[in-house]
């Protein structure tokens, strides 16, 4: 197992014994899942009910559609990238992590970037985008840009989510995805 493995694996276990949000269910946190060596990282929201059964982020519907996309880039989810979440546990009936709650998880989110050290991260949705880089911004005009989050290059698009809600702006994503590729060098 590789160093980056273990230190994640010893955060996995804070996450799993922390009790800070006590609306949220905590009862089968998704820390992260991927590559812990990755150059290259996702940031999503919050589990829904299937990645609070599985233990795993982005394991539903979204992540269904989220898989195609990276497929479809030419790349390996469990290889080229490590995907987390703004909050690890499941808010209840799928709502928006409240401010507090991110503030919550955010040592969480600190330490496990700290270990991944990742050259790249692309923000799935408004949530992670606003959390992460302090923004009120909306997302559409967040998207399509590039910010700097202590050293690594950070690039917003729209929610998995979302998109499955508003197909119309998959050609928006499309494009966000191959500024991802062609800045970071994973053009297939
Ligand atoms: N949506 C997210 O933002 N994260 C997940 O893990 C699943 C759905």
């Amino acid at each position: 197992m590789s160093t980056n493995s273990k230190k994640l694996n010893l955060i996995a276990e804070k996450i799993r014994k922390c009790t800070k949000c006590q609306e949220c269910d905590r009862s089968n946190p998704a820390p992260g899942n991927g590559n812990p060596e990755a150059k290259c990282l996702l940031l999503g929201e919050a589990q829904g009910q299937r990645e609070l059964e599985e233990g795993k982020v982005f394991v539903g519907k979204a992540g269904q559609l989220l898989s195609n996309i990276i497929t479809a880039c030419g790349l390996d989810r469990d290889k080229d990238l490590f995907i987390l979440n703004i909050l690890k546990c499941r808010p209840p009936n799928n709502r928006t992590p409240t401010p507090e709650e991110a503030k919550n998880c955010r040592p969480f989110l600190d330490l496990q970037l700290k270990v991944i050290s990742p050259k790249f991260i692309m923000c799935l949705g408004a949530c992670a985008a606003q959390n992460l880089l302090g923004e009120k911004t909306p997302i559409t005009y967040m998207r399509g840009k590039w910010y700097d989050y202590n050293g690594a290059k950070v690039l917003c698009t729209f929610h998995p989510s979302f998109l499955l809600r508003q197909p119309d702006r998959k050609k928006d994503a499309w494009e966000d995805w191959q500024m991802l590729l062609r800045e970071a060098g994973l053009q297939t």
